[in-house]
């Protein structure tokens, strides 16, 4: 079976910069894109504090050109979803619904998935007025009533985007105090469409064929009440996804994978970029600079490997297998 250099799990920021870097330094690239191309910041309507784009940039229009980027320097990019891992032989095996594929270094660039609220009804309605994810979703919701949940800056940023359809927008929060940033709350506040309902949570999705209302719950009254949506939209924060990982590298207490500065992971010459691992900031632009890093450590771990001189110092764990 071939082997290649580099193999990337995962189509956001982190895993197309990391290809961009790993093939323009000519090494052998492949990137699987999972089951949905460009991650979760393809889902953002638009992104305005990406270096380089004064006008702001649609985040599918993004990692689109970051994929024509990656292409044009040899990466190979799969629309396969990665399935299972063997990070405990060298080359590493990663298997995807395609087959078997060996690698020397991998980078995990795998993101995070919505949290979910956990309620009655919830899983019932996804699809049917329960969404995660308003670019794709909020077209339906012209003229209508629809509820976002979460005080951070994706529920804030998503209620906005929402006012250019729902007619009326209720942000529904468990406090009495936004997450988000200062510049999004202020656009929330001045936004006649929005509508803040404090310290309050969702017990109950409710509906017969689709979503017709919520039950909310006043955290400090204890009080009880029903609020009538067409639709209710989820931004509750992201859960890793490193299920494939679990038992084979080290995680944090939330599930995100442990790396250094450097990216790497607890396995050598696995590394690991973007919002998987344990980071201080979840933005585009970190993203895209973590893979950037992992490619480069992986460079210096396959010239290692191969008895090569690389820049920097020892390699300072002992080689897998
Ligand atoms: P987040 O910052 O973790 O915020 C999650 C929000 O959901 C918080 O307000 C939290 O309440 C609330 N929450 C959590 N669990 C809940 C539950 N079980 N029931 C009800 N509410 C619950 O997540 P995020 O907004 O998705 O942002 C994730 C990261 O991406 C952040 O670092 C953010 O800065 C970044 N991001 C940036 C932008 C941007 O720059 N435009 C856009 C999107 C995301 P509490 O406040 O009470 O904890």
């Amino acid at each position: 079976m071939e082997v290649y250099d580099v193999i990337i799990i995962g189509s956001g920021p982190a895993g197309l910069a990391a290809a961009i870097y790993a093939a323009r330094s000519e090494l052998k690239t492949l990137l699987f894109t999972g089951n949905s191309l460009g991650g979760q910041a393809a889902l953002t309507d638009e992104i305005e504090n990406y270096p380089g784009f004064p006008e702001g940039i649609a985040g599918a229009e993004l990692t689109k050109r970051m994929q024509e980027q990656a292409r044009r320097f040899g990466a190979e990019i799969q629309m396969d979803e990665v399935t299972a891992v063997n990070l405990k032989e060298h080359p590493f095996t990663v298997t995807a619904y395609g087959g078997d594929y060996k690698c020397k270094a991998l980078i995990i660039a795998t993101g995070v998935s919505p949290r979910k609220l956990d309620v009655p009804g919830e899983e019932k309605f996804i699809g049917r007025g329960v969404s995660f994810c308003a670019t794709c979703d909020g077209f339906f919701y012209k003229d209508r009533e629809v509820a976002v949940i979460g005080g951070g800056d994706s529920a804030v940023t998503e209620a906005i985007y929402l006012t250019r359809f729902a007619k009326k927008v209720y942000l529904i929060h468990r406090r009495d105090r936004l997450r988000a940033a200062p510049v999004l709350q202020t656009r929330a506040k001045q936004n006649e469409r929005i509508e803040f309902v404090w310290n309050s949570v969702v017990t109950e999705v409710v509906g017969k064929e689709a979503v017709e209302g919520l039950r909310l719950k006043n955290v400090r009254t204890g009080v009880e009440s029903f609020l009538r949506v067409d639709g209710i939209f989820v931004y509750i924060g992201q859960v890793p996804n490193t299920r494939l990982f679990e038992g084979q590298l080290e995680l944090d207490e939330r599930g995100y994978i442990v790396t250094d500065r450097a990216m790497h992971t607890s396995v050598p010459g696995v590394f690991a970029a973007g919002d998987v691992q344990e980071r201080v900031l979840a933005q585009v632009v970190t993203a895209a600079a973590t893979g950037a890093i992992a490619a480069v450590e992986a460079e210096k771990f396959i010239a290692y490997l191969e008895g090569r001189e690389y820049p920097g110092k020892e390699w300072p764990k002992a080689p897998p297998g």
